[in-house]
């Protein structure tokens, strides 16, 4: 079973080096966070497995990593400087500041209304102020003369990383359509309702691919372009529950309403997962038309075309964007892997049972007591599990209490150098170790000279 609420999950992070409040020392910062040293393990792998998945694995899909600050032409181009806003609303009453569109999706619980009809402040009830647009973009400046001139924006998505370079990667690369582009990288919006842990954050990482089609014979009617956004949609949802690891009860595909949709979308729909508090978005899956490619073409009055070499024709090429969020996915992956189980002792044994590919550390070397004659053979076993698997070596504590703690982190596989394996009192070693699973707690011997073989078996996609 995944985590009953994300109290648990947030103070696992913590205590466990996942995720740390920013700045906690001073007292933190609205809707940010750090990533401790099995965080960053663990969104690397998820950035990875995604990566391996979009770019790696296929023939049509090419990467790239564009600049975060760059020409501010670009959002306006594509729409962010002028709509990029969402209504803000106070409480009257607590003062409060809330996303109108938020409270009416239920994101803060049962939608409460007044007499009148209108919604209600989440806290306490009171009454709202008329909605207000508001600019989610965060602005800066470029160079030292702070005027209208000098405005950048921080990226908010990075989609518009990706379109500019249309032409530079059809001609480099030599793509014939349909192919992808990808990019992951931090994004960054002024959020400022309260953000759920890395739910919802002001910084935050995303995994996006705009994936060029060829444009349909009939705009009204692109039967398809919708086919292969359905395709998109199955892949992704299969992504989240195969490699992510998730129970299928606990994903679903939600479709945009026609009101909700961009007025050029042809289509879009939600991977949503069943959080403690409700289905939340995890990723988006975009039928972006021609829209982007024909802004910015037209905005930079370089027309960003594909030549088909069959009808000797420039087109529009047609885009589907899946757009997910790594650090969502991340918390995901958290509240999805959390069990608690009781061992033969009675005692409560917290597992995170991550998939092998994702978990921060795949392997810990444990010599059974803190005794010299262990060290040597345990260390020997660390360096070589290391040159192939992020491993661990720890000989602090009692050895049930190691394993707990692997458990804790996820770890799939614990290694354990005893007095068998070195001999003792005049005996010989037999030069073989204990491989102990996470989830089965199963405990096989193996010699030293198969481990890394052992080991391979044991960690699928690692
Ligand atoms: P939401 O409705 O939750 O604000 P969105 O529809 O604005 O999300 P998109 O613009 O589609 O989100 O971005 C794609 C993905 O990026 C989202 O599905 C989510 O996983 C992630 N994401 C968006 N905003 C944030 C944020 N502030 N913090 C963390 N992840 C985010």
């Amino acid at each position: 079973m995944p985590a009953k609420d994300l109290e648990t999950i947030v103070s696992l992070a913590k205590r466990r080096g996942f995720v740390f409040p920013a700045a906690e020392i001073y007292g933190g910062f609205a809707n940010t966070y750090d990533y401790g040293p099995l965080g960053v393990e663990l969104k690397r792998n998820i950035r990875e497995a995604w990566w391996k998945s979009m770019v790696r694995d296929r023939d049509d899909v090419v990467g790239i990593d564009a600049a975060l600050i760059t020409n501010p032409r670009v959002w306006v181009a594509s729409g962010h400087v002028s709509n990029f806003n969402d209504p803000l609303v106070d409480c009257k009453k607590c003062q409060m500041r809330w996303r109108l569109d938020h409270i009416e999706e239920g994101q803060y619980g049962e939608v409460k209304r007044n007499a009148a009809g209108d919604v209600t402040c989440p806290n306490d009830g009171g009454e709202l102020t008329e909605p207000r647009q508001f600019n989610m973009m965060f602005k800066t400046q470029v160079g030292t003369v702070a005027d209208e001139a000098s405005i950048a924006y921080l990226p908010p998505e990075t989609a518009q990383g990706i379109f500019p370079n249309f032409e530079n990667v059809v001609a480099s690369m030599r793509r014939k359509l349909p192919f992808g582009i990808a990019q992951s990288r931090v994004s960054f919006r002024n959020e400022i309702t309260p953000g759920k842990f890395i739910f919802r954050t002001l910084e935050f990482e995303q995994m996006e691919m705009e994936y060029f089609c060829q444009p349909p014979a009939d705009r009204n009617n692109p039967v398809e372009y919708l086919a292969l956004h359905q395709e998109w949609i199955n892949t992704r949802l299969a992504w989240y529950r195969d490699t992510i690891g998730i129970d299928a009860s606990r994903l679903r595909i939600r479709d945009h309403e026609k009101a909700e949709l961009s007025h050029y979308s042809a289509g879009t729909a939600d991977v949503e997962y069943l959080f403690p508090w409700g289905w939340g978005e995890l990723e988006g899956i975009a039928a972006r038309t021609d829209f982007d490619l024909t802004a910015h073409g037209n905005a930079s009055g370089h027309p960003l075309t594909y030549f088909d070499e069959d009808t000797k024709q420039h087109v529009v090429p047609w885009v589907i964007e899946p757009a997910a969020g790594l650090t969502r996915t991340l918390a995901v992956a958290m509240l999805e892997a959390y069990n608690e189980e009781l061992d033969e002792k009675g005692e409560t044994r917290v597992v995170l049972k991550f998939k092998p590919a994702i978990a921060p550390i795949k392997v810990a070397v444990l010599p059974l007591s803190k005794n010299e004659a262990l060290r040597p053979a345990a260390r020997r076993v660390y360096e070589m599990v290391r040159s192939t698997y992020m491993a661990q070596y720890d000989e602090t504590q009692s050895i049930g209490r190691r394993y707990r703690r692997q458990d804790e982190i996820g770890t799939p596989l614990c290694i354990t150098v005893d007095f068998q394996t070195v001999g003792e009192d005049g005996t010989p070693g037999d030069d073989a170790v204990t491989i102990r699973e996470r989830d089965s707690q199963v405990q096989v011997r193996v010699p030293i000279s198969g481990l890394l073989e052992a080991l391979r078996e044991r960690l699928p996609g690692c």
